[in-house]
């Protein structure tokens, strides 16, 4: 039997959820289906590795969106899409179920990058989802030593999270600094202090490159020469996007793996888009990107969402970008990469960092800096793309 909707969007995260808030915007009748593979409902991913932490106050039930309330949508947990006929137009899943659409969003967003020969499993967490989040605050709970692998944000926040819970840490990450690719020197310098202040064990400047696990623990063995025992281990290595339905449909796809979108986030078929993590859009002001944001998934979903639903409207959205660490925070616009030039602009205890290429600033960083417009202001100066001729409190 095929069940048919409206509107039909695969994935069930971020994106999926603003999707469908988007088409209500526009349309309170039309059917909304969601196929999710995860075993729960959209879920905002940012609180699985800072609030629910790091705050006593804030519970799950604060956290979650109400996708279904909210929209009406009918959501397939556990339901994982494995083509898309664009002929019939319909998609088909791995349970052999068969859905059809009138429109369709993907919205499949990405998959945790792993480390060859160290599959996930009961001690290896590849970090990305509530069930994730479950399983390690279960472990937690006993205070075992937990060996996080990845110095981006993922990581560094889930080595705050879990040294702020009584766990023993060894962050292992490839830069000698913290966050050295990232951030100028005088600000990773304080990043990585904060972590050796709050206990965590650095292992900067090697990468994991295999491990075992038993019944008792894991070992990981490291580009150094080193190895590392621990109870558990947590990887956050970024994504590998999600986009392996598009090629078989006759979508484009990204060099990456992601699927390209016009500024419409529409692929060569008008009644497909993508959107969130997995789409490659237009960026008014960057160019052509893929973002892996929750700004983006949000806005972007939201959008797409309106757009499935009639909306004639463009995706303009510049997205930002932020992260908690211990008592610093920091929101950013733009390319964050430390081998650019950057300038610091020291405001109180924080700075506006700006990244340029040649004369473009292509990066403004916001590091402990509270500023009402201060990532509107960031964007301006994006846009400008011309070096300003002071960079002073250009930004205030
Ligand atoms: C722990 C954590 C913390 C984060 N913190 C921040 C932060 O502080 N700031 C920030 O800007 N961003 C943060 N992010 C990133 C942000 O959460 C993502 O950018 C956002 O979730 C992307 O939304 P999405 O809907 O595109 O993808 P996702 O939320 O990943 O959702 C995609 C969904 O599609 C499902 N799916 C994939 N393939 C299929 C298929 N074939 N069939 C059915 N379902 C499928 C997946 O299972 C998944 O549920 C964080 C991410 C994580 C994991």
């Amino acid at each position: 039997m095929t069940r048919d909707y409206d509107y039909l969007i695969i994935g069930g995260g971020m994106a999926a959820d603003a999707a469908a808030h988007g088409i209500r915007e526009r349309d309170a009748d039309g059917s909304i289906g969601i196929l999710g593979e995860e075993s729960t409902a959209p879920f905002p991913r940012p609180a699985l590795s800072k609030k629910l932490w790091t705050d006593a106050d804030f519970s799950e039930s604060d956290a979650a969106l109400h996708t279904i309330d909210e929209t009406s949508a009918d959501l397939y947990v556990g339901t994982r899409v494995d083509a898309i006929d664009r002929e019939g137009k319909q998609v088909t899943t791995s349970l052999g179920g068969v859905y059809g659409y009138e429109r369709l969003l993907i919205a499949t967003g990405g998959r945790p990058r792993q480390i060859e020969g160290l599959p996930p499993g009961d001690r290896v967490i590849y970090y990305r989802t509530l069930d994730h989040y479950h399983r390690l605050r279960e472990k937690a709970a006993e205070h075992p030593h937990v060996a996080v692998v990845g110095g981006g944000y993922i990581g560094s926040e889930i080595a705050a999270a879990l040294i702020q819970n009584g766990c023993t840490v060894t962050l292992i990450h490839p830069d000698d600094v913290l966050g050295s690719q990232t951030f100028p020197p005088s600000i990773a310098e304080q990043v990585d202090a904060m972590f050796t202040d709050a206990g965590v064990t650095m292992h900067g400047g090697a990468k994991v490159t295999g491990g075992q696990s038993s019944p008792t623990g894991v070992h990981l063995e490291l580009s150094d020469d080193t190895t590392v025992a621990a109870d558990y281990v947590v990887v956050g290595l970024g994504i590998e996007p999600a986009g392996t339905l598009a090629a078989p449909a006759g979508l484009e796809t990204s060099d990456d793996g992601g699927i390209v979108v016009d500024e419409h986030l529409t692929t060569a078929d008008p009644d497909i888009l993508a959107a969130g993590d997995v789409a490659e859009y237009p960026d008014k002001i960057l160019g052509r990107r893929r973002v892996e944001h929750v700004d983006n998934a949000n806005e972007m979903g939201a959008a797409a969402g309106r757009i499935l639903a009639g909306s004639d409207e463009t995706y303009d959205h510049t997205p930002y970008f932020y992260s908690d660490l211990f008592d610093a925070w920091y929101e950013a616009v733009g390319t964050l990469d430390s081998s650019l030039e950057t300038i610091e602009d020291q405001q109180g205890d924080g700075s506006v960092v700006y990244y340029l290429e040649g004369d473009h600033v292509v990066g403004v960083l916001l590091w402990k800096v509270d500023l009402d417009d201060g990532l509107d202001q960031a964007r301006a100066v994006l846009a400008a793309g011309t070096r300003p001729e002071s960079f002073r409190g250009l930004i205030s």
